[in-house]
């Protein structure tokens, strides 16, 4: 349930007001936007009585909210979210860009790239540690190791860094972490995103392979519930019939989710697609539909990666892409309130 407040509501009718609804057990979300001020009810508001809070001087609606999800939708904040991340952010009026390998290798592999990437216009620099991979045969992660090469990188070029968590075991690990990234196979475990909703810090969850948008923004408020608002969504493409791509950009996804949500939407071009040469098409489409950022592979040698090597773009191939995006940018769709203007 959300209510809205007429203009510069009288303060001491306002905190009667949330006085009585914390009574009712219910948890308050305030959101001040430049023409009203908007307060969220999370909990059981099934015996609120509307009439009564309607006919409240200082309340100008009230209304049901029938999503599940609470704390990430626009409803309850209308403005947009922005998440400020080391000297950047994501959302807002800054693009984000974000690059680097599938898994870090080496010390040499994670810097060289970290370096190359950064000077091509990354804002961010991802890299995992962690792989979740199809085969317990495949290359698994440098783990714990590879987090250590990912600082270097970090204190080399200054990049903030994302990488991926798989469990909750590992979280200590990740004190140095700018973004914790929650992969698309880990989507629904919701202890971890429970766990993480505890942290204070920006967590980026990757749409689940065969998950809606709505299942996207449960995940969502379940870091959310926990007290944690930086919650980045990313759209990495999705199992269809189609075989011909590793999977199914769905670019609806990205004006979809800024309408049913505040938080800032970024687009994997390199896990949607799995093959280099789409990567820029479906990087300049997604940034087109105005995304608020990028998440794209780069290794020095993609052949002779460790994974994902067939959707990796060179250093060179991703200052190509970088170029074309920010050429692109100005004539980018642009969101008022989640609506397209
Ligand atoms: C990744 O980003 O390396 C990754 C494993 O992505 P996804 O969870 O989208 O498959
Ligand atoms: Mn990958």
């Amino acid at each position: 349930m959300i209510i809205i407040l007429k203009k510069d509501p009288e303060q001491k009718q306002l905190d009667n007001l949330k006085a009585w609804l914390t009574g009712q057990k219910l948890t308050i979300h305030e959101s001040r936007g430049d023409s009203h001020t908007i307060l969220g009810l999370v909990g059981d508001t099934s015996t609120v009585d509307i009439d009564l809070l309607r006919a409240l001087d200082i309340v100008e609606d009230v209304k049901r909210v029938q999503e599940p999800y609470k704390n990430a939708n626009r409803k309850f904040h209308e403005a947009d979210t922005v998440i400020p991340v080391g000297s950047t952010q994501i959302g807002g009026d800054v693009f984000t860009l974000i690059a680097g390998p599938c898994s870090i290798e080496s010390e040499e592999q994670i810097c060289l790239v970290a370096a190359a990437v950064k000077r091509a216009g990354a804002t961010m620099l991802r890299g995992g540690a962690f792989k979740p991979r199809t085969s317990p045969y495949a290359f698994q992660g440098l783990r714990g190791h590879g987090l250590e090469l990912l600082m270097e990188a970090k204190k080399l070029t200054g990049l903030p860094v994302v990488t991926e968590i798989m469990d909750l075991s590992q979280l200590d690990l990740f004190t140095e972490v700018d973004v914790i990234q929650v992969g698309a196979r880990n989507m629904q475990n919701f202890e971890l995103l429970k766990e993480l909703g505890r942290t204070g810090k920006p967590v980026l969850i990757k749409r689940g392979l065969a998950n809606t948008l709505q299942e996207l923004l449960m995940s969502a408020e379940y870091v959310m519930a926990g007290g944690n608002g930086n919650v980045v969504l990313c759209e990495r493409g999705i199992r269809t019939f189609e075989t011909a791509a590793r999977n199914t950009l769905d670019l609806s996804a990205v004006p979809l989710l800024k309408k049913m949500s505040h938080l800032p939407v970024i687009v994997d071009p390199s896990h949607a697609t799995g093959i280099a040469a789409l990567v820029k098409p479906m990087a300049l489409a997604a940034a087109a539909s105005g995304v608020d950022g990028l998440m794209i592979e780069v290794h020095n040698d993609p052949t002779h990666a460790l994974s994902d090597g067939a959707q990796s773009l060179t250093p060179e191939a991703f200052s190509d892409v970088s170029a074309a995006v920010m050429a692109m940018l100005p004539y980018a769709c642009r969101y008022h309130g989640g609506k397209v203007v």
